[in-house]
């Protein structure tokens, strides 16, 4: 007898040809997060099984979050030929539940002595009469107690939902521009978790951002990195751009024309990474730079898609989602962000087009910086 745990994949499903190639890469994805627990996995059946991990419990937290698993059971295989056994397991595995329940026998070895039907008879009766608080409704049970008899018999009674979307390197690659607030790691979960492989690129404006900024921006890519398969984060050092625009551009078009240069810089990462989008966490009104308006100046400059996942989300939408992926409290830490620390006190919030490119004349070295900026990057694998 051993335990195991059994993997369900959600859309891949939905593949018709192609599901073969998605289904191997979900295999490496379970085995990347299995393989540190001791763990093998292979596909059989179906759904992918894992076995021989050294920690049940913490090896299926860490496959719920990979994405492409729709759930997860812990599961026992064990001998079918000694029935009496397999009905004390089952009564053993559902120890602690109350409520209704019912017995959902799959019998694949048709050569087996019990059919289904007895099968579910036999094991229902015997937890009826083993477990306290237990009582049967085959329509609509809160528990169900499945049994499958294959080579061996397998059975389990709890599934654990896990994260869904596609397995990360399916959809090819975007490059995230990744801020400490709250809103932009909700963007790059959402966008890896349609099977999209994540770099990130922080803009950082030393001395007027600190280390610990930097640093709150490498947890948060190190949180996100867990659902992504590893996000190589490219630090971009943005402070001298910032004094040009802070010194030369009328101050309502800061804030803007600062976003323009983090969309050409991103651009030039986004080329030599293959990256084919980029993505922010922007919605719409959020901010003065944010109206329709803004956004439209800021994708004048960028020479691939912009995804914003969250362009119709509420903040406090956003927030049950940071919440969710567990980036929320490192999000609120209090330290300076770039926008921040140089944002004027009235921004503009219907900018023309005209204006801006007008605005940008006075920054004559805007090649020059940028080419540094790219140059200086630093890389931090998370
Ligand atoms: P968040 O940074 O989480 O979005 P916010 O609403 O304060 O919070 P804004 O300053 O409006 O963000 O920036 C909008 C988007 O621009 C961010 O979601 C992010 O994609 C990008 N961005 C902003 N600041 C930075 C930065 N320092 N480095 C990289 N990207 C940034
Ligand atoms: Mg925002």
């Amino acid at each position: 007898m051993r335990e195991l745990i059994m993997v369900r994949y959600g859309e891949i499903y939905l593949k018709g040809q192609n599901r073969p190639y998605f289904l191997r890469l979900l295999v490496k994805r379970v085995n990347e997060a299995a393989r540190p627990f001791g763990a093998t996995v292979w596909l059989h059946d179906s759904r992918l099984i894992v076995s021989g991990m050294d920690d049940i419990n913490a090896c299926m937290e860490r496959i719920r979050h990979v994405f492409g698993v729709h759930s997860v059971c812990p599961a026992i295989e064990m001998d079918k030929g000694d029935f009496d056994a397999v009905m004390q397991k089952a009564a053993e595995l559902m120890q602690g539940k109350s409520g209704t329940f019912k017995v959902m026998a799959r019998r694949s070895d048709k050569r087996y002595p019990l059919d289904s039907p007895e099968i579910n008879a036999r094991i229902g009766a015997y937890v009826l009469a083993h477990v306290p608080g237990l009582t049967v409704d085959v329509k609509n049970p809160e528990h169900v107690l499945s049994v499958e008899i294959r080579d061996w018999a397998y059975l389990y009674a709890t599934v654990l939902p896990g994260v869904g979307g596609m397995p990360v390197g399916s959809n090819g690659k975007a490059a995230l521009l990744l801020s400490g607030g709250i809103d932009s790691p909700v963007a790059g979960y959402l966008i890896a978790k349609r099977g999209v492989e994540l770099v990130a690129v922080h803009f950082h404006s030393f001395p007027y951002t600190g280390e610990r900024s930097k640093e709150k921006v490498l947890t948060l890519a190190g949180i996100l990195s867990s659902y992504a398969c590893g996000i190589k984060v490219f630090v971009v050092p943005f402070t001298e751009i910032q004094m040009a625009i802070h010194e030369k551009c009328p101050p309502d078009h800061t804030t803007l024309i600062m976003r323009r240069f983090m969309m050409r810089i991103a651009d030039r990462i986004a080329d030599k990474e293959g990256a084919q989008a980029l993505i922010t966490g922007e919605s719409i009104g959020q901010v003065a730079s944010q109206t329709m308006e803004a956004l439209v100046c800021t994708d004048d400059v960028a020479s691939r898609p912009v995804f914003r996942p969250l362009i119709g989300f509420d903040k406090a939408e956003i927030t049950q989602w940071a919440e969710r992926i567990g980036t929320y409290e490192t999000s609120c830490l209090p330290y300076e962000d770039c926008c921040t620390v140089f944002t004027p006190r009235h921004p503009v919030t219907h900018p023309r087009l005209e204006r801006v490119h007008a605005a940008e004349q006075s920054l004559t070295d805007a090649e020059g910086m940028i080419q540094r900026a790219v140059d200086g990057v630093e890389i931090v694998n998370t």
